[in-house]
């Protein structure tokens, strides 16, 4: 059997999950968030190179860019021969148990492991699993092994105008003791690997409560009834486990147990239950809608998160503004008007973004933005960012209203919008047939979590690509500040009913 350290990972993580890798490896989502994760690891990886000076990279290829595994283990051999003080990807080989080392260092008559990981916590038990293989397979192959490290991002690190301290932005936890006792069961993952991976049946496994986190939920929930316990807005994940347990998965077992007692809850399986029309709380969402005036604006940010920080006075995944959409009606019965603002990728977008809100927003306008909290928040930022415009930008965020509470609070319901009211789920369950409305017709970016991975990107594109991205982003975000114009009206047209329907 061949096991590399992700790999060993995996089946120590879930050996279903790291089944489903190996025998169906087109169910696993090609996603932009997976295929960023990947670019932030390798960014983080190239520059925590540099932590303990001068090194030596080992990586080897062969037919174009397949690497070249017993190379590298030859060329970890050499160099370690040689005394070289720090070897990246140093590689080793076991009897098929493969790994490569971030960083292996000299230390004293020994070695020792750096692992480096882009993520703040260096503690979790998978980063242990990780560096106990490696140190297994090390020591298995003759190293000795003295020191076990994660190095990790520190986000309390903030980025100052003398440039990136990358002693400061890494911290190193010492893992010592958690990979020796660890280790000890590395054997018994590894015959889990051998009984696993060798046989192509698909493994028994109950469902715990980490499935919900995975990307391979829909995969291992597929046989289930639909929608299920794990659609119902906002169940505790404990609740949800143990009714799913106890055998009350459909919505119809739910209900028949009598066991959901939460309002939201309950309306969301009896619209879907008993087909139920639109229910409306017209006299709460008439007071909802008397909080809004003239100038009426719709705004929404875009943000990126760098790991590596690069706007000075940021720390490690700050939320960085770098776009909006506003749509905005100056007087009622009024014109639908668009504004709009784009950073150019690769530079600090924060003095253009909040020069562009404080042109396009009045002091005194009503805003609305669907989950306030949010674009609050990078409008307090912006704001100690830049005393200068702190007034303006202080006053925009005191008149946002959030067009999010009516769905919140239960006002306005239809069943197509399942268990979660965000303007993703809202949207197609007002407007369902409008194209021009539909998240899934847009090119390249449906969703924040695109909009934030393309965005840096463009910086390396060719011109042709880039304008692309950029309309691309600009019809993404245009769509969310339409979306809540569209919310808006149906809201006002519920308001009209005389009483409460559909419950
Ligand atoms: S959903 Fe659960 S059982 Fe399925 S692969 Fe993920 S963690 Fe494993």
């Amino acid at each position: 059997m061949y096991l590399s350290k992700s790999g060993y990972v995996g089946v120590w993580s879930c050996p279903k999950g790291a089944w489903i890798g190996r025998y169906h490896p087109e169910v696993l989502p090609q996603d932009s968030n997976r295929q960023a994760r990947f670019r932030v690891g390798s960014e983080v990886g190239d520059l925590a190179r540099g932590l303990f000076g001068p090194y030596v990279i080992v990586t080897a290829s062969r037919d174009g860019d397949k690497p070249d595994l017993g190379q590298m283990v030859e060329n970890t051999r050499t160099e370690m021969e040689k005394g070289t003080g720090v070897i990246c990807e140093a590689s080793f080989s076991w009897e098929g148990l493969f790994c490569a080392v971030d960083l292996l260092r000299k230390e004293g008559d020994g070695w020792a492991i750096y692992e480096v990981k882009s993520a703040s916590d260096g503690y979790q038990d998978k980063y242990i699993a990780d560096v106990s293989y490696q140190k297994y397979v090390l020591e298995k192959c003759g190293v000795r092994v003295t020191g076990v490290y994660l190095v990790c991002i520190d986000t309390s690190y903030i980025l100052g105008p003398e440039g990136l301290d990358i002693h400061a932005l890494f911290r190193i936890n010492d893992l010592w003791e958690q990979a020796c006792w660890e280790q000890e069961n590395v054997p018994a993952v590894l015959r889990m690997a051998e009984r696993i991976l060798e046989c192509a049946d698909e493994p028994e496994m109950e469902l715990s409560e980490i499935c919900r986190d995975c990307e391979l939920f829909s995969f291992c929930t597929r046989d289930l009834p639909r929608p299920n316990v794990f659609d119902l807005y906002r169940l505790q994940r404990k609740k949800m486990m143990d009714y799913y347990h106890q055998g009350l998965i459909s919505f119809a077992e739910l209900d028949r147990a009598g066991v959901i007692k939460n309002a939201t809850q309950k309306r969301q399986m009896d619209h879907f239950l008993k087909d139920l029309g639109t229910y409306t709380e017209p006299e709460k969402i008439r007071d909802f809608l008397s909080t809004l005036s003239y100038p009426l604006y719709f705004l929404d940010f875009e943000t990126m998160q760098p790991a590596i920080p690069f706007c000075v006075g940021t720390h490690p995944y700050a939320q960085i503004p770098f776009q909006y959409s506003l749509h905005y009606i100056e007087r009622e019965g009024g014109e639908l008007k668009h504004a709009e603002f784009l950073a150019e990728s690769g530079t600090d977008p924060r003095r253009e973004i909040a020069e562009a809100l404080c042109r396009d927003i009045p002091r005194d306008a009503c805003v609305t933005a669907f989950n306030k909290a949010f674009e609050c928040t990078r409008l307090k930022e912006l704001a100690g960012t830049f005393p200068e415009m702190a007034g303006h930008l202080l006053a925009i965020e005191g008149n946002v209203v959030d067009l999010l509470t009516p769905f919140q609070k239960g006002w306005y319901y239809k069943k197509e919008m399942g268990g979660s009211f965000s303007i993703k789920s809202v949207l197609p369950a007002i407007c369902p047939s409008d194209p021009d409305l539909n998240y899934h017709s847009l090119e390249g970016v449906h969703n924040g979590n695109e909009a934030m991975n393309l965005f840096p990107e463009i910086q390396y594109m060719e011109a042709a690509d880039r304008e692309r991205a950029r309309e691309n982003l600009l019809a993404y975000c245009r769509l969310d500040t339409l979306a809540m114009v569209k919310v808006w009206e149906e809201l006002r047209r519920a308001a009209k009913a005389d009483h409460s329907t559909g419950k």
